[in-house]
């Protein structure tokens, strides 16, 4: 079996880091561990974590960083994440989340951090078109939709615009990211463990670069 590993994706909203995670996640045989996902799950269960989580998602603001990290801990410490790794998606998003992470992994628990890297014209145009399966969360938009109109193909759920992906929200979000996650590049850089990839292009272009740099990675001495 491929080994394992701990890839960690930043990217801006609508850079393809869902995509690309997914894609990872079954080439290394690793949990994609979207932290998105898990609150938007908890949200459709109604649990304490969604309720609280609901209202700052919608208007696309951040969640508190504990309540995000104690999250993360949790689903980190499971048999699949421990044993092979896992494909962070979403989160560190903030320095402090970052700080966070380290002393949950240790400061050499992650192999690598990867950045997509779009114009933030083009993300806006994705963002605006994107449509999304509410039951598995399989992404289409209006120039891909599913072959029956707006029933996901994979589950038969039902396809709709994500309520953060509104003009409005979504000026909130990359607003967010420019503020708080792009200190993290400089963060990893400097741990020399960030690669830059280029997510303008086809995804599976972009699959193959990224995995290109997690072999040409752990060819090197550590
Ligand atoms: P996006 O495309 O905006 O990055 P995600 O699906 O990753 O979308 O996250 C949706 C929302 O969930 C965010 O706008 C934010 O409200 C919340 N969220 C997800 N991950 C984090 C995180 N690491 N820290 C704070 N809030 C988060």
């Amino acid at each position: 079996m491929a080994a394992g590993v701990r890839l960690v994706v930043l990217g801006k909203q609508g850079a393809g880091k869902g995509t690309q995670c997914v894609r990872l996640s079954h080439r290394y045989a690793v949990p994609h561990i979207s932290t998105g996902d898990m609150l938007r799950a908890a949200v459709r269960a109604k649990t304490e974590l969604g309720k609280r989580a609901a209202s700052l998602m919608d208007s696309g603001e951040l969640l508190p960083d504990d309540l995000i990290m104690a999250m993360v801990a949790e689903r980190l410490d499971e048999r699949d994440a421990t044993s092979r790794g896992f494909v962070l998606d979403g989160c560190p998003r903030t320095v402090a989340q970052a700080e966070m992470l380290d002393r949950i992994v240790g400061e050499g628990g992650i192999d690598l951090v990867v950045d997509l890297e779009v114009p933030t014209d083009q993300v806006l145009s994705r963002l605006v078109s994107r449509r999304v399966c509410v039951d598995c969360g399989s992404i289409y938009s209006l120039s891909q939709p599913p072959s029956q109109p707006w029933v996901c193909d994979v589950c038969g759920g039902q396809v709709v615009q994500r309520p953060d992906d509104k003009a409005e929200a979504i000026m909130v979000r990359l607003q967010a990211y420019e503020r708080e996650t792009l200190p993290l590049i400089n963060f990893y850089a400097a741990r020399g463990i960030l690669e830059t990839i280029d997510g303008t292009r086809h995804p599976d272009e972009v699959l193959r670069s990224t995995v290109e740099v997690v072999e040409r990675r752990r060819g090197e001495p550590r």
